[in-house]
């Protein structure tokens, strides 16, 4: 008998990163700066366009300070048939589960940083205000993620960085810093779109 899973209520998400993953992980030796974070993570992305497991973006928490690796997501919206699976949401929730925690600023003296290998869209902004991380690092810019693939970030506020830097409704600030190897970055992008991969976008 066929199901095509339309025929009944889903009551169970599934994002599943692929196995590649940990293997990699597990593979990288230590983190002692914003380079060697977004070397990994640019790595995470360019591993995702060559597996063809998702889109050309990465990201990854920190623990800040112990420069511990806690969490990596990347881009899984179409073999996740699921346009929530960026990059930053996976790391993000993925780190909350490992601790167990929705609030990622509510472990004492503990803080934690998101680095992406692009800069967040407006879905991932929102769902950076809401996590608890302390800091933000990010690599291609948000122009050069439109110009190069196509993709859109949304209406992302001009004074995003203001924003998260200086939030008046919660107690803490994120800290953002932008560039950093923008230009390995960039080129992950170039080669998705070169390679032939899919570029959505809402209808
Ligand atoms: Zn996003």
């Amino acid at each position: 008998m066929m199901m095509s899973g339309e025929d009944r209520l889903a009551t169970t998400l599934r994002l599943d990163l692929p196995s590649w993953c940990a293997e990699l992980a597990s593979r990288s030796r230590g983190f002692d700066d914003d380079l060697q974070k977004m070397g990994f993570v640019i790595e995470l992305s360019r591993r995702n366009v060559a597996e063809r497991s998702g889109g050309p973006f990465a990201a990854a928490v920190f623990e800040i300070g112990e420069n511990r690796l806690i969490s990596v997501g990347l881009n899984v919206v179409v073999p996740s048939h699921s346009s929530v699976a960026h990059a930053e949401i996976l790391a993000l929730a993925l780190a909350q589960q490992r601790l167990r925690s929705f609030d990622l600023g509510g472990h004492g003296a503990r803080r934690f940083e998101l680095v992406t290998s692009a800069q967040p869209c407006v879905q991932c902004f929102g769902a950076i205000w809401w996590s608890g991380i302390g800091r933000l690092v990010v690599g291609a810019r948000r122009e050069e993620v439109e110009s190069i693939t196509g993709f859109r970030e949304g209406p992302l506020v001009d004074d995003w960085i203001d924003r998260l830097e200086n939030r008046r409704d919660l107690l803490r600030g994120v800290e953002v810093v932008l560039d950093v190897m923008r230009d390995e970055a960039c080129q992950v992008l170039r080669d998705y779109v070169e390679g032939g991969g899919t570029v959505y976008n809402p209808s």
